[in-house]
C-alpha cells in the first residue's frame, strides 16, 4: 500500500518510519522496515498500526544504518498478520522486497521455487520476488540486474523496492501498473509510492514511467527498461503545499 526507500546519510530507520507516517492517510493493516548496517540486514514487521511496529522497535532496536525500506500493507493475499507483512526475505535472510499490487502468477512462480529448495514462509504474492531477487542477484551480483530479470517473470500490477546486504549502498525499485517516484536530494536519494512520503527531506522529484527500474545511490539516480536500456529521467518540482 504504502512504500519508502532511502539511501544517505541519515539514520534509514528515523527517515523510513516518518514516511510511511505520511503515507497513513491511505489506510493499512501491518507495517514493516528492513535496513543495512554492520555488513547485515535487520527487518522488523507487525500487524496492525505503526505504532505496534514503533513498539517493537523499542523493545527490539534495529542497528542503526543509513539505507533501508519501509512498508504499509493492504493485505490482498495472505491474512494480516506479523507473518505476512512486508518486508520479504529471501533464506539468506540478506535480501529483502516490500511491494504493492498483485503478483498475478505467484502460484505458478512458487511452485517453481519450493522445486529448487526455497522455503516459503508466508502466504503472500509478495514472497516470490524476493526469492527470485536473490537467486537472480547472485548470479550477477548486480541488483539492478536481477530486479530487471525478475520483472520481466512477473505478471500482475507491481511496484517493488529492494535491498540486499551485499551491496549496502544501493535501493532499486521497480514499476508497472503502480507509482513510483523517486525524490532527489543532495547526498541523498528517495523512492517512494508517493511524494508526501519524501517532501519533508526534497521537493524534486522523477516519476518513474511504466516497465522501469531504477537504481538509487547516495548521489546516483539510474533508470532503465526492464531489458536494460537507460531512459531518460526529468526531473520535476513538486509545489504543493506538504501540510496539506
Ligand atoms: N499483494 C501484496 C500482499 O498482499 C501487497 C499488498 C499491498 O499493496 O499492500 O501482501
Amino acid at each position: 500500500c504504502g512504500i519508502v526507500g532511502y539511501v544517505g546519510g541519515q539514520s534509514a530507520l528515523d527517515v523510513v518510519i516518518a514516511g510511511l507516517r505520511r503515507l497513513e492517510y491511505r489506510g493499512y493493516d501491518s507495517a514493516g522496515v528492513a535496513v543495512l548496517a554492520d555488513g547485515g540486514l535487520a527487518a522488523a514487521k507487525k500487524e496492525g498500526k505503526l505504532s505496534n511496529l514503533e513498539k517493537e522497535l523499542v523493545e527490539r532496536p534495529l542497528s542503526s544504518g543509513q539505507t533501508g525500506i519501509g512498508h504499509t500493507r493492504w493485505a490482498t493475499h495472505g491474512a494480516p498478520n506479523d507473518a505476512n507483512a512486508h518486508p520479504h526475505l529471501d533464506n539468506s535472510g540478506r535480501v529483502a522486497v516490500v511491494h504493492n499490487g498483485i503478483i498475478e502468477n505467484f502460484a505458478a512462480l512458487r511452485t517453481e521455487l519450493a522445486e529448487r529448495g526455497h522455503e516459503l514462509s508466508s502466504q503472500t504474492d509478495t514472497e516470490v520476488t524476493a526469492h527470485l531477487l536473490a537467486e537472480c542477484y547472485s548470479a550477477s551480483g548486480d541488483l539492478a540486474e536481477a530486479m530487471r530479470q525478475v520483472c520481466r517473470r512477473l505478471d500482475g500490477a507491481f511496484t517493488l523496492v529492494a535491498v540486499s546486504a551485499d551491496d549496502p549502498d544501493v535501493v532499486v525499485g521497480a514499476r508497472r501498473n503502480s507509482p513510483l517516484v523517486v525524490g532527489v536530494g543532495d547526498g541523498e536519494n528517495f523512492l517512494a509510492s508517493d511524494v508526501a512520503a519524501f517532501i519533508a527531506h526534497t521537493r524534486e522529484a522523477i516519476e518513474l514511467g511504466q516497465d522501469q527500474v531504477v537504481e538509487l545511490r547516495r548521489d546516483a539516480v539510474q533508470v532503465t527498461d526492464f531489458d536494460g536500456v537507460p531512459a531518460d529521467v526529468r526531473t520535476y518540482h513538486v509545489d504543493w503545499d506538504a501540510s496539506a
